[in-house]
């Protein structure tokens, strides 16, 4: 059995290692890219959502290189990631990809089933070994995502932001590497000491930009057009909502004890949508009104082209913008996405928060002058 999955940022890392340490042949998929899009494209419905074309194409240059059976998580509520899984599997079995599919449900409490799927996997599998292979993925996530929040923090901060990627980019390769938790360890202090080292740039502070929407464009670089690394080259630190350690601890570890997860998210959505839309159609407005409470200078939200929860997300994000006097913009994403137009759109976006801000000390500064 040589295992596979799709692409999702950083995910891959943890996945691997975790699939590994449970014995597994795991066929990694070469990153996202024009030929995955393509492929994804070419074999897709029209109107299927931007990351299962992008999953199609993972799957397809996944099996070139000898995968045979798919790792896919299932899905709940009222949008088309429940059956993802289902028409993927049809769609590959017409082209003559003869994957066999493993989906894994949402545990909601129901820990025998995930179990059971576990040894459908590897039947030859302890407790003990399980224990011990989540135990390395999780510290694997921990320290992904500390190196990412750190780069974010810092690379509007630098001389030379490039540099804070690299040193990024070579703690990634680093971490897929690393086999026990020390080195994990050891990998993310070393990381965080050298990106702190890096030449700062003096100047303003930085804008702070909050970045919300649906999970699989938030994290995936190459669905996003690397948003967050042009946004930290254009001066703007990105506050992003969405972190692969706090979405597996509320979507997978409190769901398994069905307890609930992103409370004070859900509760800052309320007022404008308090119901479960599917996605992160509640969290993107949650965090969008936790963000203009913390004073962050605007709200990029980024999705999906067609993506259901995110256009209901979309639908109120000007009320919140109103309320809060803060700014947002919506990008819709998918295969016709120019980069161009983006770029045009995040500059015009940034010059506009830039001078609000700027507006905003002039304000302030003539108020501190005595009245006459
Ligand atoms: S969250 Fe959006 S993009 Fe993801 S499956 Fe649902 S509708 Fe599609």
């Amino acid at each position: 059995m040589k295992v596979t999955f799709p692409h999702m940022g950083n995910l891959h890392i943890p996945v691997a290692t975790l699939l590994r340490d449970l014995s597994l042949e795991v066929v990694v998929p070469p990153p996202t890219n024009q030929r995955s899009l393509s492929l994804g494209v070419r074999h897709s419905p029209e109107s299927a959502c931007f990351p299962f074309k992008l999953n199609i194409g993972n799957f397809i240059e996944a099996h070139e290189k000898g995968a045979d059976t798919i790792l896919m998580a299932g899905g709940v509520g009222p949008c088309r990631l429940g059956y993802y899984a289902q028409v993927q599997k049809e769609i590959l079995r017409d082209l003559g990809y003869d994957f066999e599919y493993i989906i894994l449900e949402p545990p909601r409490g129901h820990i025998g089933e995930l179990w059971e799927k576990i040894r459908r996997l590897n039947g030859g599998v302890t407790v003990k070994q399980v224990i011990g292979a989540l135990r390395l993925a999780w510290e694997k996530v921990l320290a992904l995502d500390a190196v990412e929040k750190a780069l974010h923090h810092l690379r509007p901060r630098v001389v030379f932001p490039d540099q804070a990627t690299a040193v990024y980019r070579r703690s990634l390769e680093a971490l897929d590497k690393a086999s026990g938790i020390a080195r994990i360890r050891a990998i993310k202090v070393h990381t965080l000491d050298e990106l702190e080292s890096l030449p700062r740039r003096g100047g303003p502070k930085p804008l702070r930009v909050a970045l919300v929407g649906e999970i699989y464009t938030v994290l995936e670089p190459f669905a996003n057009l690397s948003i967050e690394e042009r946004l930290g080259k254009m001066g703007v630190e990105v506050c992003r909502a969405l972190f692969l350690g706090d979405w597996i601890r509320s979507n997978l570890l409190l769901d398994a004890l069905r307890l609930k997860g992103g409370m004070d998210v859900k509760e800052a959505a309320k007022p404008y949508l308090n119901r479960f839309v599917g996605g992160e159609g509640q969290e993107s407005v949650g965090y969008a009104v936790l963000s203009a409470r913390r004073g962050y200078d605007g709200v990029l939200h980024i999705a999906p082209f067609t993506c259901m929860p995110e256009i209901v997300a979309e639908s109120i994000l000007p009320a919140v913008s109103r309320d809060y006097n803060i700014p947002s913009m919506t990008l819709m994403l998918d295969e016709h996405s120019a980069e161009t137009g983006i770029i045009t759109r995040l500059e015009a976006f940034v010059d506009l928060l830039a001078r609000r801000r700027g507006q905003r000390k002039e304000m302030e500064q003539l108020e501190r002058i005595p009245g006459d």
